[in-house]
């Protein structure tokens, strides 16, 4: 069986086991990779793709990486993934065409969708009829926007609510995940990319948490979200009561405020974090209805891709916190990915994990673990999340080991074993960092690509964008796999 006619039974297999808003388990068991069925995956920047040298481009990433699959930010309003870093009057978009068609029930319009900065050129087009040539196939990457594009009121609308009824403008809010408009705009996407062009695939993906999460993270002052008029139908209708859930978020937001000033509550932040959950289970109920929110949008997502194309596989980036946050990790459960997904990617960053992860044990936190010091957190993290990683104090100059890269690959793994979903790690080829902390090495790099597969992964997509990565370890990369008959 070849490549196409396996996604094509398991796209079919899985599609079946959706119907309305029932998520029914998965069925078709992957069968074992072979040499030709190994996905190589390289997310680039749009301007690149625009560019003259292009063919050079993918030529080169062919031979150093082994790569298969483009994916490129196609529809993006953040500079620095269109590759339009400090341009003037930069909007970003949807840097191929919108055949309005597909958008029904959205309110953006086509001038609201479109991307100005390339012109006439439809970029996506472009990538693919190049990318042919060297055999390469385009999975059109859309990752939610981290900043509501200034300037598009029709964009504002669709932003969250906070439980003191103001609308988010962004990160670490977002899009309600339950706004019609905002709904029936990126279905359109799906289905327009599925109909429109002849890609290989898509994925799609959110980095951020919920209000609640949100809240309890020292670093940044966030806003008690979703409180829009979806969202509280939704809780009504689920026999939530809308206002206790407002007042607890309310209580969470008193907590912080004493953790922010280095109160310490008379019995501690732990024991008053769980107190406020003790008196108001509706915060709970609320995180609950906020993870659905999200899991209902990718099945709906997942279904308008099958709809249009069931051999085209649809997966899903899953953010990198996930593997820092224990609360986080309980919310993106793989047992239920399975019923929606043909792929996921959890994004394995393991030399920029040091640095990252060491500033998120000091204030990620740091509402319920107020009590610890930051090195003790994270002891504590790496003992409730299976992590072997080096002491506090030195994270920053060792960053990850490919061991984490093994275990969150083989958690994945082992959380959607017997589904048909398969797992494409994205690992760390030189994410930029600040200075005086580690960087990726070709020998990094090497261990990384050998440690998804000793994870169990099926392929790989290498990160986070081609325009970051230094030849000698995108190099490393390719003759990784090559060792292991990959490539
Ligand atoms: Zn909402």
């Amino acid at each position: 069986m070849n490549r196409r006619d396996f996604i094509k039974m398991t796209a079919a297999g899985a599609g079946a086991t959706l119907s309305g808003s029932s998520l029914l388990p998965a069925q078709t068991p992957a069968p074992a990779p072979t040499r030709q069925e190994t996905m190589v995956a390289m997310p680039i920047s749009v301007a690149i793709l625009a560019g003259p040298d292009l063919d050079r481009i993918l030529g080169d990433m062919k031979e150093r990486g082994g790569v298969t699959a483009l994916f490129p930010f196609i529809y993006t309003h953040e500079e620095h993934r269109a590759g339009l870093d400090h341009q003037p009057g930069f909007r970003g978009g949807n840097y191929a065409i919108p055949h309005m068609e597909h958008y029904q029930g959205a309110t953006l319009t086509y001038e609201d969708m479109r991307a100005t900065e390339h012109g006439d050129v439809d970029v996506l087009d472009r990538a693919i009829t190049a990318a042919r040539k060297h055999g390469i196939k385009v999975f059109p990457f859309v990752l939610e926007d981290n900043h509501c594009p200034a300037g598009m009121p029709r964009w504002t609308d669709m932003y969250e609510i906070d439980a003191h009824g103001r609308r988010v403008t962004g990160h670490p809010s977002g899009p309600c995940k339950r706004h019609p408009a905002y709904r029936a705009w990126l279905g359109g996407v799906v289905e327009d990319y599925a109909r429109s062009y002849d890609i290989g695939g898509m994925m799609w993906g959110a980095e951020r948490g919920s209000g609640f999460l949100n809240m309890l993270n020292l670093g940044e002052v966030s806003r008690p979200t979703c409180f829009c008029e979806y969202c509280q139908r939704q809780a009504r209708a689920d026999g939530i009561d809308v206002e206790r859930a407002r007042q607890g978020f309310f209580a969470v937001e008193k907590l912080m405020r004493e953790r922010r000033a280095n109160r310490r509550p008379v019995d501690g932040y732990f024991t008053s974090f769980w107190r406020v959950l003790l008196n108001y289970p509706e915060l709970i109920a609320w995180e609950n209805l906020w993870v659905r929110g999200r899991h209902d949008l990718q099945a709906e997502l997942y279904r308008r891709m099958k709809a249009a194309n069931p051999a085209l596989p649809m997966g899903w980036h899953v953010w990198q916190t996930v593997t820092f946050n224990p609360f986080l990790r309980a919310e993106e459960d793989y047992g239920v990915y399975q019923h929606f997904s043909d792929f996921v990617r959890p994004a394995v960053y393991n030399n920029c994990a040091g640095e990252r992860f060491h500033a998120g044990a000091s204030s990620g936190l740091a509402g319920p673990y107020g009590d610890l010091p930051p090195a003790q957190v994270a002891e504590l993290l790496y003992h409730e999340l299976d992590l072997k990683e080096a002491p506090y104090d030195k994270l920053v100059t060792t960053g990850f080991s490919a061991d984490y890269v093994k275990r969150e690959t083989r958690r994945a793994v082992d959380g959607l074993a017997g589904s048909k979903t398969q797992v494409w790690p994205g690992i760390d080829i030189d994410i930029p960092v600040p200075a005086g902390t580690s960087h990726c090495t070709p020998e990094g790099v090497k261990a990384a690509v050998r440690a998804v597969f000793a994870g169990g992964a099926t392929g790989i997509i290498l990160s986070r964008n081609y325009v970051e990565m230094k030849p000698e370890n995108l190099s490393a990369a390719g003759d990784a796999l090559r060792e292991l008959g990959r490539a």
